[in-house]
C-alpha cells in the first residue's frame, strides 16, 4: 500500500496518545506503564509525517535514524521495511522506543511541532520494533561478514559497549564484552524499572548480538580481574564503555544512618536482585511508609516510582530548584504525579535525623528560592533564612548523580583523565593509549542512552579504520 496523502490531509490527521495502564493500578504493581500503539493508531501517526526533504527530525537523533523513511515504510504498511531501515541505524530500537527523551530531540526539531503536535516519533519507533521482535521470520535479513580476523575487547555491557560490538560484529571483527556484573545490559537492565523497559526488551535485543556472533563474558571486573594493559596485549583494539556508575555523596550529616541508600544501590537491588519483589531474595531492601527521594532527574523518578510500588503511601521527591527546572522526562514526572508521588519542591536537605538506634526518622530541609542563572543556564537555588523543616522520613534515597568509577581507570596509569576522573576522548573516542577507545557516560559523566549509544557508533567507525590500517 502506497502512503500517498495531500499535505492537507496529514495535517487534518491528530497526534495519537500511548495507551497507559490506568495509575490506580499500576502503581501496585511493576507491569509496563505504557502498552504500545494499536496498528490503527500506528498507522494514522506514520501518516501524519510530512516526509519534509530537509529532514529536520533527522538532526536531532544523535545516531542518525533515517526517521522519514521507516515511518514512510510503515505509512505504506511495509514493516519489515521499516524494521529494516530502523534497525540498521538503532542497534536497540525497543529501548530508544521507551526510555530516548523524544521531546527534546528528534520530536523537539520535527516541523509539525512548529504548529502543533510533532510526530511521535519514539512511539512509532517502539512500535516497529516490537513488531520486528515478534515477528523474526519476516525479517530481511543481511548475510554476515567474512571474518576479518581482528579482534576488539568491549569493556562494559551497557547501550555504549552493546552499540559498539554490534556495529563491529557486522564489520566482521571478533568481539568479546567484558561486564563486571552477572547480567548484561547496564543502566538499562539495573537502573531502569522495569515499568519502563521490561527486561525482557533487553535480553531479545541482547540475544540478536549473539546472533552475530558477538560473546559476552559476564562476572569479569576489568581492573580487577583483568586490565586495560592486558586486554590491550591480547586483543588489536579495546573500547571502554563502564559507565559512571559510582554514587556521588551528598556530603550532610546522617548519610551512614540505617535506612539511607544511594539511588543506584537502591533499584539494583530491586531491578537486579529482585529484592522487595520475591520474599526469598538474597539481597534485601528496606521497605517503609515514608520514603524521601533527593533530586530531580529519571533516576530520582525511577526510585520514587519503585518506592511507591514497594508500599510506601508517602514518596516524596525533594529537589531544591522548581518543576520547571527538573531534568527528568516529562512524561516522568507525568506518570509519578498520577501514582500518587509528592514533589517538595525548592526544598533542600541540610541533614538526615536518626533514632538513638541508627535507623533514619527524618530529613531535615530548608527552603529555597531561585536565583539568577548559573554556569548550567539553570536559574541558581539560594537558602531563605529561618526556613528549615523537618520531612518526616524513613528512607532516604539519595538520587543526585553519580561519577566515574576509578577502579578501571587506576588499573591503566597512561589513560589520560579529566579532573573528575572521567575517560578524556576525542570526538572519536580515541583515548590517550593508541587502540584503546571510550565512549558513554564514562567519558561524558552521566549523560542519555542515546548519546551513550552515538558515542559506540562514532568509535566503532573509528575503530574499523584504525584495525585496517594496521
Ligand atoms: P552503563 O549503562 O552504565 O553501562 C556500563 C556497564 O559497564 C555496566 O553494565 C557496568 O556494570 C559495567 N562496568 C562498570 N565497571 C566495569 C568494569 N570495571 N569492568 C567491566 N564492566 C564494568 N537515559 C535516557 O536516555 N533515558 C532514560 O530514561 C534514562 N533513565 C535513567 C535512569 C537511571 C536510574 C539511570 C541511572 C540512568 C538513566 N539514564 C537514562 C541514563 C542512561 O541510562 C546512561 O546515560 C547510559 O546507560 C550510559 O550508557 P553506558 O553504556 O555509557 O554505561
Ligand atoms: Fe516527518 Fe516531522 Fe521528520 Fe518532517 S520533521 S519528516 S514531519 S518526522
Amino acid at each position: 500500500m502506497s502512503n500517498k496523502l495531500t499535505p492537507k490531509e496529514r495535517l487534518s490527521i491528530e497526534r495519537v496518545h500511548m495507551p497507559e495502564l490506568a495509575a490506580d493500578v499500576r502503581s501496585g504493581n511493576f507491569e509496563e506503564v505504557n502498552q504500545g500503539l494499536s496498528p490503527e493508531q500506528a498507522l494514522s501517526e506514520a501518516r501524519r509525517c510530512l516526509q519534509c526533504k530537509n529532514r529536520a527530525c533527522v538532526a536531532g537523533c544523535p545516531v542518525g535514524v533515517s526517521i522519514p523513511e521507516f515511518i514512510d515504510a510503515l505509512a505504506s504498511q511495509d514493516l519489515p521495511r521499516a524494521a529494516q531501515i530502523l534497525r540498521g541505524d538503532n542497534a536497540l530500537p525497543a529501548v530508544c522506543g521507551r526510555v530516548c527523551p523524544q521531546e527534546t530531540q528528534c520530536e523537539a526539531l520535527c516541523v509539525r511541532g512548529v504548529k502543533g503536535d510533532a510526530v511521535a516519533i519514539g512511539y512509532l519507533e517502539r512500535y516497529v520494533a516490537d513488531w520486528a521482535m515478534r515477528n523474526p521470520d519476516q525479517l530481511l535479513t543481511a548475510a554476515l561478514p567474512a571474518s576479518t580476523g581482528k579482534s576488539v575487547a568491549v569493556v562494559g555491557c551497557g547501550p555504549a559497549g552493546l552499540t559498539a560490538a554490534g556495529e563491529l560484529a557486522r564489520q566482521g571483527h571478533r568481539v568479546t564484552i567484558f561486564e563486571a556484573l552477572h547480567d548484561t545490559g547496564g543502566v538499562l537492565r539495573y537502573g531502569i524499572p522495569e515499568f519502563r523497559l521490561p527486561k525482557e526488551i533487553i535480553d531479545r535485543e541482547v540475544a540478536v548480538l549473539a546472533e552475530l556472533g558477538v560473546t559476552i563474558e559476564c562476572n569479569v571486573i576489568i581492573g580487577k580481574t583483568l586490565t586495560i594493559p592486558q586486554l590491550r596485549e591480547e586483543f588489536d583494539a579495546v573500547f571502554v564503555a563502564n559507565g559512571a556508575g559510582l554514587p556521588t555523596m551528598l556530603g550532610i550529616a546522617g548519610e551512614n544512618l540505617k535506612g539511607v541508600y544511594a539511588a543506584n544501590e537502591y533499584l539494583t537491588r530491586v531491578n537486579l536482585m529482585e529484592a522487595g519483589r520475591r520474599d526469598d531474595a538474597a539481597t534485601p531492601i528496606i521497605k517503609r511508609s515514608q520514603v524521601a527521594i533527593i533530586g530531580g532527574g529519571n533516576t530520582a523518578m525511577d526510585c520514587v516510582r519503585t518506592a511507591r510500588r514497594l508500599g510506601a503511601s508517602r514518596a516524596m521527591i525533594v529537589y531544591r530548584r522548581s518543576e520547571t527546572e527538573m531534568p527528568a522526562r516529562v512524561e516522568e514526572i507525568k506518570h509519578a504525579k498520577e501514582e500518587g508521588v509528592e514533589f517538595v519542591m525548592l526544598t533542600a536537605p541540610i541533614a538526615i535525623l536518626g533514632t538513638p538506634d541508627g535507623w533514619v526518622s527524618g530529613l531535615e530541609c530548608q527552603r529555597m528560592e531561585l536565583g539568577p542563572p548559573d554556569q548550567s543556564g539553570r536559574r541558581k537555588p539560594q537558602p531563605i533564612p529561618g526556613s528549615e523543616f523537618v520531612l518526616p522520613a524513613e528512607v532516604v534515597i539519595n538520587a543526585v548523580g553519580t561519577n566515574a568509577n576509578p577502579l578501571l581507570t587506576a588499573s591503566a596509569p597512561d589513560l589520560e583523565l579529566n579532573k573528575w576522573g572521567n575517560v578524556v576522548a576525542d570526538e572519536n573516542g580515541q583515548t590517550s593509549i593508541p587502540g584503546v577507545f571510550a565512549g558513554g557516560d564514562i567519558v561524558r559523566g552521566g549523560a542519555t542512552v542515546i548519546l551513550a549509544m552515538g558515542d559506540g557508533k562514532r568509535a566503532a567507525a573509528a575503530i574499523n579504520d584504525y584495525l585496517k590500517a594496521q
